[in-house]
This record gives structure tokens, sequence and C-alpha cells, in this order.
């Protein structure tokens, strides 16, 4: 590759969000709602020697960030071996993964010695009847061990995302954020976003980041920015200090969108690429791939249709008045590429 490659809006390819499954163990009513799920047939699912391939090809044009997501990553049998086959690329230079935590105690030594180097786990509530509520699962103290096993293998940098719903668990930032300062972490809150399956998303429901300053100010006194430096000026997250020195971020994709900065795209697990967690359609890489495409034709598709990139979802939502849930749940079904479980949030 010689020059940067760049979309419509001169944004590069720099951040691939890697989809393992579809499949997730837990049921949180902003993501999975529904009682029943159309999953993606098996047969569709890329490989690890495919991922590592297509890895490759994007790295060739310019990515330099993996995150491993799902579903929920860690269901996907021997990881850790995938994370060995991407950390070997010498291009790929931040190799991340987003996990609910749930599998995390088992697996955390396994997957740092292969070569993973941060992780975010999502910690909605710290009240485990507030999880079995909201995500049908009885098994907080998992998340908890989790947590605890990534800060024993080495992973220093840990992140905890806390989606902040109304009614649900907005009266937890400061707990939230006193928990991360005790295990040495970093607390990301995000704004409820109204993507895929979050068919019982409400204008009301969301707390804003302007909100959220305010109630943390409140409590802690006056609280400063951290100027990004560096590549954290795309990181999707402002982040900001307490008086005392603690760090905390907001991730403000409804109220604040960064779309023009956004250099992410996601590869779903069976090798469908979106250009934008909004984006109705994806470009399917599998089929290129099990025919035999060599890498120059990968190589030329994923330039080429990053050129022609316009999108910028979060901020044309912005503009509609009467904002409800992106997709209804026969939308979902129709399509399960529509569900953010699937393209991996
Ligand atoms: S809405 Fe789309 S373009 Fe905007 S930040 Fe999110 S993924 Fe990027």
């Amino acid at each position: 590759m010689t020059d940067t490659l760049r979309d419509t809006l001169a944004r590069p390819l720099g951040s691939l969000r890697l989809s393992v499954t579809d499949r997730c163990n837990l049921r949180c009513r902003y993501c999975m709602p529904e009682d029943e799920y159309v999953w993606l047939p098996r047969t569709a699912i890329l490989t690890f020697e495919e991922i590592e391939r297509l890895v490759a090809v994007f790295a060739g044009q310019g990515v330099r960030k993996v995150r491993l997501t799902g579903g929920e990553p860690l269901l996907r049998h021997d990881l850790p071996t995938l994370v060995d086959m991407i950390a070997r690329n010498p291009r790929v230079d931040d190799l991340a993964m987003t996990t609910n935590g749930l599998l995390l105690a088992k697996q955390a030594a396994a997957l740092r010695q292969a070569g993973l180097e941060r992780v975010t786990v999502s910690l909605d509530t710290l009240r485990p009847e507030r999880m079995l509520a909201f995500a049908k699962s009885a098994r907080h103290g998992d998340v908890l061990a989790g947590i605890a096993a990534a800060r024993r293998a080495g992973f220093t940098s840990l992140k905890l995302n806390s989606v902040v719903i109304r009614g649900f668990n907005n009266d937890e930032l400061a707990d939230l954020i006193e928990f991360a300062r005790a295990h040495d972490a970093e607390v990301r809150f995000i704004e409820y976003m109204d993507v895929g399956g979050a068919t019982r998303w409400s204008r009301d429901q969301v707390v804003s980041q302007r909100e959220m300053l305010e109630v943390l100010g409140q409590r802690y006194g006056v609280i400063e920015p951290v100027h990004a430096i560096g590549d954290d000026e795309r990181a999707p997250a402002e982040r900001f200090r307490l008086p005392d020195g603690t760090t905390f971020g907001i991730i403000a994709s409804v109220t604040a969108p960064f779309c023009r900065t956004c250099d992410r795209s996601r590869v779903t697990a069976d090798g469908t690429w979106f250009l934008c967690l909004y984006a109705g359609r994806g470009v399917d890489l599998r089929e290129p791939l099990r025919r035999g495409a060599d890498d120059a034709e990968l190589a030329t598709l994923i330039r080429e249709t990053w050129q022609g990139r316009t999108d910028r979802g979060a901020e044309e939502r912005l503009g509609i008045a009467d904002r409800g849930a992106l997709y209804r749940i026969d939308s979902l079904r129709a399509d399960p590429h529509r569900e953010m479980h699937t393209r991996g949030g």
C-alpha cells in the first residue's frame, strides 16, 4: 500500500470490528430483547483461516486496529487460537476484544498469552438482581470474576462499558466509577442507541452526555475534559477527569455523534462487511473468499468500497424529529444482519 485509503469524507480505513459469532449468552434489553432469533447459518460462519486472510487483506489497506466482538466472542470455540493467528500479523498493532465477561475468568490467561492486548468488559449494573431482570442472567458473579481474572492475566488498560438507560441504571453512574477505580479500570458510559435489536428504544430513555456530566458534577465537583491526542482523536469515547484524577469516558452516540472522524467498519461472522453501524446493506466478502479470489481481487473490492463510503448514520438520525427504534421486529427477522448482536455493536 502506498497512500492512505480514504472515504468520501477523507476518513481513513483504520479500525476493524470482527464479529466471530452472532450467538450470545445474555439477553440484554437494548440488544436482544426477544425470545426467539434467526441465526446465521453455521456453514456461512467464516473459519479462522478465512478470518486471518481477511484481516491480512484489510491490514494491507490500512487497518491497524482489530477488535473481536460478537454476539459474545468467547462463545466461539478456541478463540485464543484465532487471537494467536491475528496477533502474528505485523501490521496489526492493536488487538482488542469486547466481551460480556461471563466466560472470561477461564480464558483470560490464554487470551493474553496468545497476544490479545486489550479487553473491554460490558458491565451495565453492579446489582445482580438488575442484571437478572435486564439481561435474563443470574451470573453477575461470573462477570466480576472475569474482570478480576483479566487483571490477573495482565490486561492493564481494562475498560468497562456501561449502556446507561433511564429507569434502569442511571442511578449507578458514581457507583460504576467507584467500582472501576477500585479495579484499576476505566468506565465508559454509552448513550442508549436506537440500533439493531433495540426494538424498545425511545428517546426519553436516553440519558445524554450532558445529563451524565451534570449528575457526576454534583457528586464530585468540577469535571475536566481530557483532550485526545493522536489515535485517541478517532476513539468514540470522550474522556473526562474528576478532581481527584480519576478518568472516565462517555460515548455520546445519540446526542453528539462522531461520524466525521469514524474510521470503523464491521465484518460479521459470515463475512459481510458493514461500513456503518446503521448501514442497511453490507458487502459480501465471503463469496469472493470462497470462490477463490486472490488477495489482489479482495483488496480492490475493499479499496473501491471504502473510497465510495458516505455513511454517517448517527448524524443522520439526529435530524429525525419523531425518532423511534431503527427497526421493527419483522424487519430484523427478515435479515439478521440488521441485528446489533450480528454486526458487533
Ligand atoms: S453511525 Fe456510522 S459513521 Fe457514525 S460513528 Fe457510528 S459507525 Fe461511524
